[in-house]
């Protein structure tokens, strides 16, 4: 990598943190900075990294990215609150949104369950989501995560939370859990899911607790 000033190194080496982004990608992103931007968006796309970076949190109630404290989606009245969709993102959400195939709340892990990553059930918020269960009017939760190992063993994990839910609870009106169906092909990023196969995989989902 001789020949580039010590800039446009720093720059190459920033742009290798974003994921997708080699080095042949970073090279040619740095010379569209310099060569193809004009000095204004360059500034206010800075600008736009640093805002995102400071004003962006998490909804107290959900998990989900948010500039306030509570999200869009938790203030929104219309929706139907006695619903939540758990899924492992907010990439997750977002995707959700786009495709407009589903009208309840969500609650968002910080990750999934991975002992080879030493990530256990305490470390994805597991115990907000199940909190947010008993204090709220909850009749159904969706468990929408992908099927990978990891994401089986995060489903399996708060299933039998859900299931300890029911067991303790003496009224006649038990919590409704399920599944997405898993016509969604094993290991598929959610996002690459398009809105047909995730409406059917939402309508078809399956009562497991
Ligand atoms: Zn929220």
């Amino acid at each position: 990598m001789t020949g580039y000033p010590d800039s446009v190194l720093n720059l190459i080496e920033s742009f290798k943190k974003l994921p997708g982004i080699g080095e042949k990608s970073a090279e040619r992103l740095a010379f569209a900075v310099i060569t193809d931007m004009e000095k204004d968006d360059v500034e206010s796309l800075s600008e736009d990294l640093k805002k995102v970076k400071n004003n962006i949190k998490h909804c107290k109630i959900c998990n989900h990215i948010t500039e306030n404290e509570i999200c869009n989606i938790c203030n929104d009245k219309s929706r139907d609150s006695k619903t939540i969709c758990v899924v492992e993102d907010p990439k997750s959400v977002i995707m959700f949104e786009k495709l407009a195939v589903y009208n309840g709340k969500y609650f968002v892990l910080d990750n999934l369950i991975s002992p080879l990553d030493k990530i256990g059930p305490e470390d994805i918020n597991i115990e907000n989501l199940i909190n947010r269960i008993k204090n709220e009017e909850i009749d159904e939760v969706i468990l929408a995560i992908k099927p990978t190992i990891e994401g089986e063993t995060t489903s399996l994990y708060i299933l039998k939370l859900l299931e300890e839910i029911n067991i303790s609870n003496k009224s006649d009106k038990k919590l409704i859990v399920s599944r997405i169906a898993h016509g969604i092909p094993l290991g598929v990023d959610m996002e690459y899911i398009d809105s047909l196969t995730l409406e059917l995989a939402l309508q078809d989902r399956k009562k497991v607790s």
